[in-house]
Order: structure tokens, then sequence, then C-alpha cells
């Protein structure tokens, strides 16, 4: 079955293409903290446990880190692995010299506190941004000593590549609380001077506060919840969500990722929307090679060689 005409200007939003230029710009940091201080950007990430999506976005981790010509590590450790093991590890990433980003991947296993270990992380090698320290930062505005997630930090840039640099007035809703994306999407906003809105469970009317929005967030985790009655006319859609569902049309068994948002049917009424796969997810890696070079050139005195590496 074809899916549904697309609005003839509605413009798909190429994540890949935006990721890619990113990318470029952290290569180019890259080599310039090589020739001016000698230091060669390293990223660290930890996965514990078999997790198969986890064991997918590790290994790209470090294909894109060895890409960008960094120093990689990765750290596999077994899913009964104790607490202080993997604190004690992080302590080591921490007093590494050759490393400047230490991500762990999550979800960790039940028997280890989340929140412990991201506590235990280095703020200024905490590339994922999770950290107290740097969710203070963000919130407090204070972007020269942040390390900024990079979901949030992709979703952002991709509503500027849509709608021009200036997003100041616009009306955002995002949907999703979440500490990893809807709260950092909502904080990076709001400096960008948008009207920001927060929706979540509880929202009431959720289609009508959506339906308020130039920028639209989803950020939810629920396959295609957002439908075309949802988005306002000529809207940016970003869509972070990413589900796998059963795709029966490809055969048995087989599956397909979409997104939170209904892209065929948001398409028909959006001014601009990101795929499911190809919008959000290549940004995300990326960002977390800006983050990595940052890190490196901030621990090298040179904050200044990383600077407008996510400005494109
Ligand atoms: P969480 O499950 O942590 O948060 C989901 C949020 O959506 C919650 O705030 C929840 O509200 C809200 N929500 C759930 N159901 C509804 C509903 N029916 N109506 C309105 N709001 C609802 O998810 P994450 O933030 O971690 O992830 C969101 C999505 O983004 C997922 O699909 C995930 O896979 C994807 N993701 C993509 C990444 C990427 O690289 N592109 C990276 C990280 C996540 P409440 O707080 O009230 O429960």
């Amino acid at each position: 079955m074809s899916a549904p005409a697309i609005k003839a200007e509605s413009h798909v939003i190429d994540g890949k293409a935006v990721a890619a230029a990113i990318i470029e710009n952290v290569k180019q940091a890259r080599d310039q903290l090589l020739s001016a201080v000698a230091v060669k950007p390293g990223l660290a990430v930890v996965i514990v446990g078999e997790d198969p999506a986890s064991q997918v976005y590790v290994r790209n981790k470090g294909l894109k880190a060895e890409e960008c010509g960094f120093h990689s590590v990765q750290h596999t450790l077994s899913a009964d692995i104790g607490e202080d093991e993997l604190l004690g590890l992080i302590d080591n990433l921490n007093e590494d010299p050759l490393i400047h980003g230490i991500l762990v991947q999550l979800p960790l296993p039940k028997h280890i506190n989340e929140k412990l270990v991201i506590a235990a992380i280095d703020p200024e090698k905490d590339v994922d941004g999770f950290h107290p320290i740097n969710v203070g930062r963000l919130g407090a505005g204070a972007m020269e000593d942040a390390l900024v997630p990079c979901t949030p930090a992709g979703s952002v840039i991709l509503a500027k590549q849509a709608l021009g640099q200036d997003l100041s007035g616009m009306e955002a809703v995002i949907i999703g609380r979440s500490n990893i994306v809807g709260k950092p999407v909502a904080q990076l906003l709001l400096q960008e001077n948008c009207t920001v809105t927060i929706a979540h469970s509880r929202t009431k009317d959720l289609p009508g506060v959506c339906r308020r929005a130039d920028i639209l967030v989803a950020a939810v985790g629920r396959p295609q919840m957002v439908k075309a009655d949802w988005v306002k006319p000529g809207a940016c859609v970003i869509d972070v969500g990413i589900n796998r569902v059963d795709a029966p049309e490809k055969g048995e068994g087989k599956t397909r990722l979409v997104g939170d948002v209904d892209f065929a049917d948001a398409a028909t009424v959006a001014g601009s929307i990101t795929p499911v796969p190809g919008g959000v997810g290549p940004m995300t890696i990326a960002l977390l090679m800006a983050n990595t070079v940052i890190a490196a050139a901030r621990a090298s005195g040179r904050p200044d060689i990383a600077d407008g590496v996510k400005n494109l």
C-alpha cells in the first residue's frame, strides 16, 4: 500500500545530512586540537549486559568515534557486575588523561543505581549531559560550561535548520517530560526565546495543545501517536520517538522503526518534519562526537577550538 501524498510545501528535514555537517565540524576541531595542543579527543563507552539494542547503539558510537579520528575505548561488562566494580571503572576513566568523554549506556541492570553511576562521572567528561551539575548548568543557561544532552541538542538544531536560526517568539510544544529528552529540549527552546509548553500523560486536550505549536517536538515513546489534526498548518514537527513495530508487509516476523508521529499523515499538514529513521537519530550520535571534542578542547585549555562545532 502506498503512503498518502505529502503536501508539496511539506519539507522533510534530512537529519543525516545535518549530522554529516556536524561531523565535518568535529573533524576540523579534532585537527586543530591535534596541531595546537597535540591532544586527540578520547571517548570511553561503557556497556553493562547484553541488551541487543544497546549493543547496536554502542557499536555505532564506537565506529563514529573512530571515523572522527578519536581515541575510542569500549568497556563491555557482564550483566551481573557489582555496582562497586562499575563505580571503580568510572573512577579510573575520570582519572585517565587520554579520556575526555565517558558514556555509560543506559538502561543499566536493575541492581545498579543509575543515579549513583551518573553522579560518579566527572561532569567535565559527562558527554551525555546527564550529570546533575550539567543539568543545573543547562537550566541556569551557563552554556559555556555545560555539556548538553545529545538528542535534545540535535532536535533543536534540526528545528533551526528548518525554520532559520532565530526561533524567538515561536510557540513550542514538547510532548514528554523525561529528564533525558523532554525537559532538556524545553530548556534549549526557552533559551532560543520560544514560548514553551511541556505536555505529558496528564495533559488535557493534548491535540488542542499541540495545534498551538509552531514547533512540535514528540518525545513520548508511543508509535505514530501524533496525527495530522494535532499539527498546526505549516508547523515544524520534530519526531524524537524510536519505536519498533511489526511489519507483516515485509514478511513474517519482520519489524520496522517508526516515530511518535504518524509521518505520512502529519506531513500533509506540517511545514517541515523529521522522518524516522533519518531524522533525530543520526543527530544524537553526531552531537555525542561534538560533546567529546568540546570536552577535550576545554580540558586542554583551548575551549575556543570547539566553540562553533554545533553551529551550521
Ligand atoms: P520516557 O518514557 O522517559 O518519557 C515519555 C514521556 O511521554 C513521559 O513524560 C510521559 O508522560 C509522556 N507520555 C507517555 N504517554 C503519553 C500520552 N499518551 N500522552 C502524552 N504524553 C505521554 O521516554 P524518553 O523521553 O526516554 O523517550 C521518548 C521517545 O524518544 C522514545 O520513543 C525513545 O525511544 C526516543 N528516544 C530517541 C532518541 C534518539 O536518539 N532519537 C534518544 C532517546 C529517546 P508522564 O511523564 O506523565 O508519564
